[in-house]
């Protein structure tokens, strides 16, 4: 009645005796439909790109295409492959993410230099078409991995470029807090409706498909950051206002921020 499932075994004794067996399954049923629907989804994010650039192949094979025509199928083609090279390289990240155990806690990372790093590289992706602002507390270290963090806080940084029109801000920070430190992304741009918000980090959950898809993203960002964070006992907060803004934060807590 409550929506789960159960799987009953009823075994018959000679005697009239029966023995009834239940188990819940609802768990397991649950994993089996998610695990489905990814490799639908997987399945899916493949041959679109893949139709393309066979569509593109036919035409030039069947020399229906002059130089220039040529030239602009190539590229397109060329966008393609880039496509499915970024799905099976954040498909690989994500799954290395949830095979390993967590990183160890020895490492301490620079997280001055790795915001600093941050900027530039929001600076860069922007390419003028925006306001990047970088503000970080001095000496707060994070122990954990810097590739993991460095995957995770950038996914954050690129998402803020590519959801805010050409004249808004991103404004980076890494701060102390009263338990540890957090790194806030802010953004000025498209925002994000508050029925969307819970489901984010679901692996290909995107708000616009089409948007999603123009500025390069695989859907994959905010679940490989969720899984990232996770690993280094870190948690994402995200507030927003469409047409206004977003914020996402890492909080990050306890032994792993050392001051
Ligand atoms: P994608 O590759 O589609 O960007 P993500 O997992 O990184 O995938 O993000 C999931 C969805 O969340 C995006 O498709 C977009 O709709 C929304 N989103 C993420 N970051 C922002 C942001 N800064 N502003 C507005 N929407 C965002």
């Amino acid at each position: 009645p409550d929506g789960r499932t159960l799987s009953v075994q009823v075994v018959s004794y000679g005697d009239g005796q029966r023995l009834v067996l239940s188990r819940d399954v609802t768990r397991f049923e649950r994993m089996e439909r998610t695990r489905r629907e990814f490799v639908a989804n997987v399945s899916h994010e493949m041959r679109t790109p893949l139709t393309v650039i066979t569509g593109f192949l036919e035409t030039l094979r069947d020399g229906g295409a002059d130089a220039e025509e040529t030239r602009h199928y190539l590229s397109l083609m060329t966008d393609q492959a880039r496509r499915m090279e970024r799905l099976v390289a954040d498909l690989l990240t994500l799954s290395a993410l949830e095979s390993s155990p967590p990183p160890p806690m020895e490492e301490p990372i620079d997280m001055g230099a790795l915001v600093e790093r941050m900027g530039a590289e929001a600076r860069a992706l922007s390419a003028g078409r925006h306001k990047v602002e970088v503000e970080h507390a001095e000496g707060i270290e994070l122990l954990g991995s810097e590739k993991e963090i460095t995957s995770a806080l950038g996914n954050l940084v690129s998402n803020a470029i590519r959801y805010t029109p050409q004249g808004g801000t991103v404004r980076l920070r890494w701060l102390a807090e009263p338990d540890g430190a957090a790194f806030y992304v802010e953004d000025t741009g498209i925002g994000i409706s508050p029925e969307h918000i819970p489901r984010l980090t679901e692996r290909f959950y995107r708000v616009d498909r089409g948007r999603s898809r123009e500025t390069g993203g695989t859907g994959l960002g905010l679940a490989i950051v969720k899984h990232a964070l996770g690993r280094h006992g870190a948690t994402l907060d995200i507030h927003s206002t469409p047409g206004q803004g977003s914020r996402f934060t890492a909080r990050f807590a306890g032994p792993r921020v050392r001051q």
